[in-house]
């Protein structure tokens, strides 16, 4: 048993082969489809392919117009791409501490990390869960700054009946090998508005127009580059996998939902275990399913003396030197550092290692 999966369909195969042989591997027709049909499929918002998820935050930075010294305040549980997509910026990550239920931003603790500096707010949804997205967005909305949801966990998710990827003004997904769904590296970034999207698609490449740009006599584009752009667009062969792959999304993601739903309904009394509590107005695309424990090291050499992988995926990343050192004033972080722990939950499990992974837990650590 894994703890996370990497799928790659028949379908990718095929047409990754159909690209590598077509002679045209760079951005092109299946970038294009791709991009149609992560609209038209999940319905997210004008979604701007990239070559990472790191990227897809990092240009959203870039068009929210985030200049060095800027603070953009994120929580310290996420990956440390989310802290270095503001440094790449020679912007200032501040911390805002995080709910112990969910793992999620808390909105209290972003309004107390304001100062006239911050620009810019990046929720992480923990797992797939969706952040308290409205009470962040009014925040933003009274201070005027920009909301960046990080969804790298959340391709699927639901906030109260709306997609991830069509509540704030950006939201970047990850397509890299363990997530969701794969182009083997990959992400996206959804702009609600028509403006941002078309800075975005312009910074992406070089900040070069390439939709109304027309080669000139001589043979290259006409172009003029207003802002500095960069080189991070998704390739056809990227593309060509994510389109195989998305046909399979929705079984993919009903398994992995349905398999949290039975963790959820065999460990309600667990003594030393708690789920997370999340709420019945938002769906969670479960990427992870963490839950916290008391005694974590008992639980997982228990679980690996059974071969079910537990494991903590992502630890806080303030620690690392290059944000400067633990911040001591995370209480509710330091305390959700102690017991989080995740379990495998995704599409690649058969219903015996879910079965094992129900008994293991339940004879208890
Ligand atoms: C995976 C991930 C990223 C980065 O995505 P890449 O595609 O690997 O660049 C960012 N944030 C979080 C929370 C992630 O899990």
């Amino acid at each position: 048993m894994h703890f996370v999966d990497t799928y790659i369909s028949e379908k990718s195969i095929k047409l990754a082969t159909e690209v590598l042989k077509s002679g045209f591997v760079s951005a092109g027709k299946y970038a294009d489809k791709f991009e149609s049909e992560l609209e038209d499929q999940l319905g997210i918002v004008n979604p701007v392919t990239v070559n990472s998820g790191t990227s897809a935050l990092y240009l959203a930075l870039a068009v929210a117009g985030i200049q060095p010294g800027d603070e953009v305040i994120i929580p310290a549980q996420t990956f440390i791409a989310t802290g270095f997509s503001v440094l790449m910026h020679y912007a200032v990550p501040v911390f805002a501490d995080i709910q112990y239920e969910t793992a999620n931003i808390d909105p209290e603790s972003i309004r107390q990390k304001i100062t006239d500096k911050t620009r810019a707010i990046i929720p992480v949804h923990w797992a797939g869960y969706p952040c308290d997205l409205d009470e962040i967005n009014d925040i933003a909305r009274e201070y005027d700054l920009a909301v960046i949801e990080d969804a790298a966990h959340a391709l699927g998710s639901v906030y109260k009946g709306k997609p991830i990827g069509a509540v704030s003004r950006f939201t970047a997904f990850s397509f890299q090998a363990i997530k969701h769904l794969t182009t083997v590296d990959g992400g996206a970034l959804c702009c609600l508005d028509k403006d941002d999207t078309y800075q975005a698609k312009r910074r992406r490449w070089f900040d070069i127009d390439r939709e109304n740009s027309k080669p000139s006599i001589l043979g290259e584009r006409i172009y003029d580059a207003k802002n500095t752009g960069y080189k991070c667009h998704m390739n056809d062969l990227s593309a060509a996998i994510g389109i195989g792959n998305l046909e399979d999304f929705p079984l993919k993601l009903k398994r992995r939902i349905e398999i949290a739903g039975i963790y959820r309904d065999e460990f309600k009394d667990i003594p030393g275990l708690q789920l997370l509590t999340y709420k019945n107005d938002r769906k969670c695309a479960y990427w992870l399913f963490t839950m916290l424990v008391e005694r974590r090291i008992d639980f997982i050499k228990k679980m690996k003396d059974k071969n079910v992988p537990a494991s903590v995926m992502h630890q806080r990343i303030d620690n690392n030197s290059v944000f400067g050192g633990i911040r001591p004033d995370l209480a509710v972080q330091s305390k959700f550092d102690e017991d989080q722990v995740s379990i495998p939950v995704h599409s690649g499990l058969t219903d015996k290692d879910v079965e094992l992974v129900v008994d293991t837990i339940k004879k208890g650590w």
